[in-house]
């Protein structure tokens, strides 16, 4: 029933110019083929690559794109991926343009400079805005662009980009497909077979592969990502609604609630709203500092998805990295905070909540 785990990092030859199927691990291993192969089928793709990280696999579908070549990007992505881009253009590698892609106006002004590759990340991070990714990748196809959407959010439990027009799929499978906070990892999946070769020759030349034994643990993993991301999106729903009900908190951003200004897309595009939210403390930064010193349940760290519940201060942990300017133009304050629902009883991440917001004064 347990796939094995091959930690081995070459394999014996058959003969002379005669290998067994597996030569050396940097090109290929049978537990991440394994892990592979079972991600493009929950993607409905054609195949999938598994790589060292997150942040890997966002750049191993920016090696589809070079000099001279436009990214369409969202203007609120993941810190990472936006210091990914706007290093790689500072160094010519390709031009980039943020924009607010659920702004009509601007995003048609985006794709009239005919860009090659256009990113899309829904929900966004941390702000939870939530695009309309079949409308993009149409919108795309009329002017050649390719479409590569960061599902790491909702996972395939909850959001499947390719049948809805999407080339890639994105994953930092460190968060829900792994979901245990003990890998680090990525894959990218995507829609036609030929681009599968394309990326597995560049994963091998650029030696970006993830480990045996990480796929390992993100097989192990993901057996239990349909009732794990069930149960975690029930307490966030639930968390969402009370912290709406707050005084200290001036908003909650989560696609499951009315209040969204898209929740009727979320509840179209998605299968369910997920288990991640951030919220506006009307107190700011001070009483972001009370707050996290006294949350108990909830830790503060980076990263999401796991069974243990985090919280996160974007502009001084995850979107540090992109300024405060950029921050700003975003919309992602300084009294934002971040929240990833795990599996704790629901009663007592309520109860930890209230306490910390007690703590403000
Ligand atoms: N994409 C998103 C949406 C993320 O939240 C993250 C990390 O937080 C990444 C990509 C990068 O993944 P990794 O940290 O595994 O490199």
């Amino acid at each position: 029933m347990t796939p094995p785990i091959y930690l081995t990092s070459t394999f014996a030859f058959k003969a002379y110019d005669e290998h067994g199927g597996y030569e050396y691990s940097r090109t290929a291993n049978p537990g991440r083929d394994l892990l592979a192969d079972t991600l493009a089928r929950l993607e409905g793709g054609a195949g999938a690559v598994v790589t060292a990280s997150g942040m890997a696999a966002v750049d191993l579908v920016l090696s589809r794109v070079g000099r001279g070549d436009l990214v369409l990007a969202p203007h609120d992505c993941y810190g990472g991926t936006w210091r990914l881009l706007s290093m790689r253009r500072a160094r010519g590698h390709f031009d980039v343009v943020f924009v607010d892609q659920s702004n009509a106006a601007d995003l048609a002004a985006a794709f009239a400079r005919k860009p090659a590759l256009v990113l899309i990340e829904t929900p966004s991070n941390p702000l939870m805005r939530v695009v309309d990714i079949a409308a993009i990748a149409a919108q795309a196809k009329k002017t050649g662009a390719r479409v590569a959407v960061d599902n790491t959010f909702l996972s395939p439990a909850l959001q499947r980009p390719i049948p809805l027009g999407a080339d890639f799929v994105i994953h930092s499978t460190t968060k829900y497909l792994n979901g245990h906070s003990d890998v680090v990892g990525g894959a990218v999946i995507a829609a036609d077979s030929a681009e599968i070769d394309e990326l597995l020759l560049w994963a091998n030349v650029t030696g970006v592969a993830g480990s045996p034994f990480d796929a390992y643990l993100t097989l192990r993993g993901l057996r239990t990502l349909f009732p794990r991301i069930e149960r975690q999106q029930k307490s966030a729903m639930a968390v969402a609604a009370f912290l709406e009900r707050q005084s200290a908190v001036a908003s909650v951003n989560y696609p499951g609630l009315a209040s969204h200004p898209q929740h009727a897309l979320a509840k179209a595009q998605q299968t369910g709203f997920g288990a991640m939210l951030s919220f506006e403390l009307a107190g700011g930064v001070e009483a972001v500092r009370q707050f996290v010193e006294a949350v108990a349940i909830f830790t503060l760290a980076e990263s999401l998805g796991g069974v243990e519940s985090l919280v996160a201060h974007p502009a001084t942990m995850t979107h540090a990295g992109m300024g405060s300017e950029a921050r700003r133009a975003a919309g992602i304050s300084d009294g934002l905070l971040r929240l990833s629902v795990g599996l704790e009883a629901e009663a007592d991440l309520l109860g930890d909540l209230e306490t910390a917001l007690a703590a403000i004064v």
